[in-house]
């Protein structure tokens, strides 16, 4: 992380998990751990649609920010089942995930819609936090950085140099979320410095170099202050760490180095 010049962020990914009920005892549980965080980071809780409003209550005043996992890339009407950015904006959701992998996989998303997401959302202060990231067979087939270069490129088709300080980039090797299994901090730093370098050649290295980019893929307690080490990752995006207070709260302390 290179915290002169951009923010780093640690970002929860509740998934389907949770219930309104247990969010207060989460909150209590984590807010004592990590007394300080606000001098070396920002901290944010992805959950579930239904948990943002109890999550908005119960992390009010403690400087721990609320987002979704999934917005619609559409303003209002006939969406069946959707929510727009003007509904998460409304009841004050300050981050959402855009693109994660399983809504890729399970939900038929692609780097378009990703981007006419993204397009939407920037439109509210709302911060995206976007993920890319390689399967399995392309890390084999070596087309990791070429498959990064053309998520990312799409992703960001349509945005101005001046919204790019409101974009967060996730890179989260899709055979690393949920498996144990974790990139190298050597891989994740190469991959991340590839993602800086093509929103460098987008918009200049000016820009590039105040983007956060996080790393997500079983980041825990253990292996986060390795990886947060490298000079282009500037977060994390964690997903079953960030169910436990005391170990997200390890992961979250782990960035102040
Ligand atoms: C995620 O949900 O984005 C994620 C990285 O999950 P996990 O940390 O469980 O691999």
């Amino acid at each position: 992380m290179n915290r002169e010049l951009r923010k780093t962020i640690i970002a929860g990914n509740w998934k389907m998990n949770m219930l309104a009920s247990e969010v207060n005892s989460f909150t209590s549980e984590l807010n004592p751990l990590i007394p300080n965080f606000k001098s070396w980071c920002d901290v944010v809780l992805c959950t579930p649609f239904v948990l943002l409003p109890s999550a908005l209550e119960s992390f009010k005043g403690t400087g721990v920010g609320v987002g979704a996992q999934n917005v619609s890339q559409f303003e209002s009407g006939a969406y069946t089942g959707e929510v727009s950015v003007a509904q998460l904006s409304d009841i004050g959701t300050e981050y959402v995930i855009i693109g994660h992998s399983e809504r890729r996989e399970y939900y038929g998303e692609t780097d378009e819609s990703v981007n006419e997401k993204l397009i939407a959302t920037l439109k509210s202060s709302i911060v995206p936090i976007v993920c890319v990231g390689e399967k399995l067979e392309q890390r084999e087939a070596g087309v990791t950085v070429d498959l990064m270069a053309l998520q990312v490129k799409t992703a960001l088709q349509g945005v101005s140099s001046s919204d790019m300080k409101n974009v967060v980039i996730a890179y989260e090797p899709v055979w690393a979320i949920g498996t144990g299994k974790t990139a190298t901090p050597e891989d994740a730093q190469a991959v991340c410095a590839a993602i800086r370098g093509v929103i460098s050649g987008l918009y200049g290295t000016q820009v590039a170099d105040g983007v956060s980019i996080l790393y997500g893929g079983s980041m825990n307690d253990k292996n986060a202050a390795e990886l947060l080490a490298q000079p282009d990752i500037d977060g994390g995006l964690i997903g079953g760490a960030s169910l436990k207070p005391d170990s997200f709260a390890v992961i979250v302390n782990a960035a102040n180095q």
